[in-house]
């Protein structure tokens, strides 16, 4: 199958990731352009020409949009299973998860420390406290890909400005999908991961064998920019996932295979099926590689450079701010010496790499002719 053909049902239909990426390259020439900016941009980190400039954690700060049908008050999900989905992410995310140790030996020395976490948004687009939980009742029994849960319009609940904040919409999807999420370099009215409410946390509605939270660590892999880790060939072996450290294996994994599992003669090892970007059961995947580190890199400093400047400026306040104003002021107040001059220097590098953004766009368009391929 070519990156650019008609969009097709997958044969296990758990992630509808690329049918996204591939209706919006057959209808938008705008995210072609950015597509292959950004993956010009991952090569170029991917072997070593640009070095990742980031070296402390990050925290991205989300907003769950519950969209449920009145009629089955189960799916209006409770805060502690959002909660634990958090828990959940801020673990995968630090390679600090429980079950990392069961990584075979011969690839613990590739598990990575993505250094990013996670935080439910305590203040909204206009500065206001909150608890970054928005609960909305919808007619729609249920949603599919076509993301019409992201808009109030067709009975879903409208983004924030996904260029700050990380919306992530959690309600009944249809068939077997259990989520879908936008590459960057989408539409930002339609950015951010969709999860079904019972693929979602670790509590409450959430059921076996997708009852691990590794359903959102997943879909936010692709908002950064990773691929499945077979290709999404079907089986051909012809293309992998852009990541040098992944074996390349012929086809999705479902269930908890055993290792190991040899396809396209990746022998001895065989398939990493206990990555985050195959299919096997939560329960079964618990790594992202360093090659994947690298790659959600290039994307966090490059595309999604905006929320790391906003999370700085969202930091919590002092103790000694007692309203929200006061705590929205204080941020960038000279009792915070520290972050004036972070929010300084993020600033400078977002407005630096805006404009590296905009020289392989041109690249990539071939309005430039000059001083190309860095
Ligand atoms: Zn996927």
């Amino acid at each position: 199958m070519t990156e650019y053909g008609s969009p097709q049902p997958p044969s296990r239909d758990l992630c509808a990731t690329m049918l996204v990426h591939r209706q919006l390259l057959n209808e938008s020439m705008t995210y072609r352009s950015r597509r292959a900016a950004i993956e010009n941009r991952a090569l170029q980190y991917e072997r070593g020409r640009r070095a990742s400039l980031r070296t402390e954690v990050v925290t991205l700060p989300v907003v769950v949009h519950v969209v449920y049908n009145p009629k089955t008050p189960e799916l209006n999900i409770g805060d502690a299973q959002i909660h634990s989905q958090i828990e959940v992410l801020n673990k995968d995310f630090r390679a600090t998860n429980s079950d990392v140790g069961n990584v075979p030996a011969v690839w613990k020395p590739l598990v990575a420390d993505i250094k990013v976490e996670f935080q439910l948004a305590t203040l909204d687009p206009n500065g206001e406290p909150t608890d970054g939980i928005i609960r909305v009742p919808t007619d729609q029994l249920s949603f599919s890909w076509d993301n019409g849960v992201k808009a109030s319009a067709t009975g879903g609940s409208d983004p924030w400005p996904s260029d700050q904040y990380l919306n992530m919409w959690v309600c009944q999807l249809g068939g077997s999908l259990l989520g879908y999420a936008q590459f960057p370099g989408g539409p930002p009215q339609t950015d951010g991961v969709v999860i079904l409410h019972s693929a979602f946390g670790t509590t409450g509605t959430a059921a076996a064998p997708f009852d691990g939270g590794r359903t959102a660590t997943h879909e936010i892999g692709h908002w950064l920019d990773l691929y499945h880790i077979w290709g999404d060939d079907d089986g051909a072996c012809t293309s992998d996932d852009k990541v040098a450290d992944t074996p390349n294996q012929a086809d999705s994994n479902t269930g908890v295979p055993t290792f190991p599992r040899i396809t396209c003669d990746n022998g001895p090892h065989g398939d990493m099926f206990m990555n985050y970007m195959d299919y096997t059961d939560d329960a079964a995947m618990f790594m992202f590689t360093q090659g994947q580190a690298t790659r959600m890199n290039a994307c966090l400093e490059g595309t999604r450079a905006s929320l790391l400047v906003g999370q700085v400026m969202r930091m919590p306040a002092p103790a000694a701010a007692t309203s929200p104003a006061a705590a929205v002021a204080a941020v960038p107040a000279q009792q915070q010496p520290a972050h004036n001059g972070e929010v300084e220097r993020l600033l400078h590098d977002s407005e630096r790499l805006t404009n590296e953004i905009l020289t392989d766009i041109r690249s990539a368009l071939g309005l430039v002719t000059g001083d190309t391929g860095k």
